[in-house]
């Protein structure tokens, strides 16, 4: 990628991946006037729905990225788990500033713990597994509880299984057998809080960081995120600091997210995302600028805005089962900003949506998403 080319609106990006993710970085490049091509597998996707135009086909078909490479002036994804030959084609073709590498990296869980050793950012203790053999003596060394993960493919909670004690042995067996064959076993860690980093780092790698977010998950899929986070400046100072190291070592372009555990006075790298992430949707309310204006500003080679905070703020996802309670409540809200993504089936623990609370106060933002749980209910 010529690291000075600006691509200017008028232009056209590609978007390999439609769901919620790329709908919100299509909207944000439709204000500025770009026109977006999306490429999925599945006809009016969320992000299909405010695109120009949608080439329909399985992310992994050469002939389709090749299209969209032609078609595209430059080219984002909003998942990490892109074929790699793909995402090196775009990349050859001078089109894909996030570039490969990136991709190879978060695509598994294994080699992002690696990158953290060589950086020398703590994570929770692991060892990777390949086979049944391996579980007991990798469990006698972690202790209880852990939590087994898929290295590849994992999502929302989805690919990952705690162990509690070494009764569970026999379901850490089944869960082998039935997710592929290459895991990684880690200690579960009591934290405090979980946090995470949204920064974007432009095309001359300049770094811009959005406000750090504390997070809270329910049965491993986020819930709730609160900005800023209620973290000491010390916890705060060593976060900015390991994610700045990750991101300039990755030569990340574009929005970026790093899943951190808090406990103490430490912080434990849990999981990277090469792409804005659920944590940041906050900033579209609370921010003068968001995390997917500003990635479509860094993969544009455009200069990234200053981040100021505007209000606090708090944001809960909206799962399959709660989209009718949501739709309830919504003719009485008066405050809160109400996104659905236009996903065609409201399946359990999917995400479809999320609100966000701003307020001066953090009495009055939490007393904002008290009220709106006890409508939900
Ligand atoms: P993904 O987000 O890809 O589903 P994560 O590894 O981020 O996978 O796990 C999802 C959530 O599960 C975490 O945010 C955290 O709440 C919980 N979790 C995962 N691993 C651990 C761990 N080692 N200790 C404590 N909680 C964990
Ligand atoms: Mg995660």
């Amino acid at each position: 990628m010529q690291k000075n080319k600006v691509i200017l609106p008028g232009k056209t990006i590609g978007i390999i991946g439609g769901g919620q993710l790329g709908r919100m970085m299509a909207m944000e490049a439709k204000f500025m006037g770009y026109r977006v091509v999306v490429l999925d597998p599945t006809p009016n996707c969320p992000t299909a729905q405010v695109s120009d135009d949608q080439i329909l086909a399985p992310y992994d078909d050469l002939e389709a990225i090749k299209q969209l490479t032609e078609i595209s002036d430059v080219v984002t994804y909003e998942f990490e788990n892109v074929d790699l030959q793909a995402a090196k084609y775009i990349e050859e073709k001078g089109k894909l500033p996030q570039g490969a590498t990136v991709l190879q990296i978060t695509q598994n869980r294994d080699e992002e713990k690696n990158l953290m050793k060589a950086l020398q950012i703590p994570v929770s203790p692991f060892a990777v597994i390949t086979r049944k053999s391996e579980i007991q003596p990798a469990l006698e060394k972690i202790g209880f509880p852990a939590v087994i993960k898929t290295c590849q493919g994992g999502y929302d909670g989805k690919g990952q299984l705690k162990i509690n004690s070494i009764a569970d042995l026999s379901l850490v067996e089944q869960f082998i057998d039935e997710n592929g064959d290459r895991f990684i076993i880690e200690k579960w860690l009591t934290f405090d809080r979980e946090i995470s980093i949204v920064l974007t780092r432009d095309r001359k790698g300049k770094i811009s960081f959005f406000p750090v977010a504390e997070n809270i998950h329910k049965d491993h899929i986020l819930d709730e995120t609160i900005a800023p986070a209620r973290i000491s400046d010390v916890i705060k100072a060593e976060a900015l600091s390991a994610a700045e190291k990750i991101a300039n070592h990755l030569e990340v372009v574009g929005s970026f997210a790093i899943e951190m555990f808090v406990k103490g006075e430490n912080i434990f790298m849990n999981e990277l995302a090469p792409r804005p992430h659920n944590s940041g949707h906050y900033t579209i309310e609370a921010c003068n600028v968001n995390q997917f204006d500003q990635h479509i500003r860094a993969v544009c080679g455009l200069p990234l805005q200053e981040v100021r905070l505007l209000e606090l703020a708090v944001m809960k996802n909206i799962l399959g089962e709660q989209v009718e309670a949501l739709l309830q409540v919504m003719p009485r809200m008066t405050e809160g900003f109400v996104h659905l993504y236009g996903k065609a089936e409201a399946k359990e623990k999917r995400k479809m949506g999320h609100v966000t609370f701003t307020a001066r106060t953090e009495e009055k933002r939490d007393k904002l998403l008290a009220e709106f749980k006890e409508a939900l209910r």
